[in-house]
């Protein structure tokens, strides 16, 4: 997803579910480095450290090339996630708990917009309202198995795949789709401008972000269940930075915005201007350096080394 509709996503997201502002703001710029340190020029990442490139890949939902490779990511990520919440939920870390939950959801929402899954569904008769999420559609297969709609997600969820990016080619299989084919992470892209067959006033991009947002407020409320099984005193949306951490995100998210903006990835695809983005990386302060260095390299250690896109690359 292109960076405004990851902001948009999360922050809407979060503010129903009752959020501070500056609190759901932090979640965003969580979410929103993950693809800054992914993209980061190669000759500006000497200077800029923070967590490589090809750590930050597999937050993406790219390369999971077969049914069984999306499954299991979503298993991985599951149990991943569960786990990085363990620590910070024990001490009520709102800084960690809030980029934490940034860099998952980014995951989340890349899944609607770099697979088939909003088109199967499309192809299969189902209104927006009606498409269930990968969580809602895994439900439906254990509780209700006979009822059409389960008999449909479990022939999806058998078609599902995501989409090749930057992968080892001679790795793939042949006639893979890539992330150009299938991405929908802007209105204007190749995939993301068609129009559904049975969602008449709304484009795939569209479906996409609809699907991320639904998935984010599940996550949302699935990330509170494990932070309270932990630590009952602790609960997302009591979480208020003070003043210096807000001004901090403020600017950090600011800042963000124009490295998208020149790169081109806001909101409609452009062309990336490289004088502004390099001049936008290097003024980018960088304030959470430390804590997005934990988080990936080290918290999401075993997402990255056991990931099912890793066969590929
Ligand atoms: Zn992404």
């Amino acid at each position: 997803m292109n960076g405004k509709f990851h902001e948009d996503m999360t922050i809407n997201s979060l503010l129903r579910r009752g959020y501070d502002v500056s609190a759901a703001k932090k979640v965003a710029v969580g979410n929103l480095l993950i693809d800054v340190y992914s993209n980061m020029p190669v000759s500006l990442s000497v200077v800029k450290l923070g967590p490589r490139n090809s750590e930050c890949a597999r937050f993406h939902f790219d390369n999971l090339l077969t049914p069984k490779d999306v499954r299991d990511n979503w298993g991985l990520l599951q149990r991943s996630a569960e786990e990085a919440f363990r620590e910070p939920a024990k001490k009520c870390d709102y800084e960690l708990i809030l980029l934490k939950m940034g860099v998952v959801l980014h995951a989340v929402q890349d899944f609607y917009s770099h697979s088939n899954w909003v088109e199967q569904w499309d192809k299969n008769g189902y209104e927006v309202s009606r498409i269930p999420t990968w969580d809602e559609a895994e439900a439906l297969m254990r509780t209700n198995p006979n009822e059409q709609v389960a008999k449909d997600a479990a022939m999806i969820v058998n078609s599902v795949h995501t989409g090749e990016l930057g992968t080892n080619r001679k790795k793939v299989k042949k006639n893979a789709e890539t992330h150009d084919d299938l991405n929908k992470d802007a209105p204007n892209s190749k995939r993301g401008l068609m129009q559904p067959q049975f969602t008449k006033a709304m484009s795939y991009h569209d479906l996409a972000r609809t699907l991320g947002e639904r998935a984010t407020d599940e996550w949302e409320k699935k990330i509170e269940g494990w932070i309270r099984a932990i630590n009952s005193n602790c609960s997302g949306n009591s979480l208020k930075p003070e003043k210096g951490l807000r001004r901090k995100i403020a600017d950090e998210n600011r800042e963000l915005r124009n490295l998208f903006e020149s790169a081109g990835r806001w909101e409609e695809n452009k062309d990336p201007e490289w004088v502004k983005v390099t001049s936008a990386y290097l003024k980018w302060g960088n304030r959470f350096l430390g804590e997005m260095k934990e988080i990936v390299s080290k918290d999401f250690k075993e997402f990255r080394d056991k990931n099912p896109m890793n066969k590929y690359l």
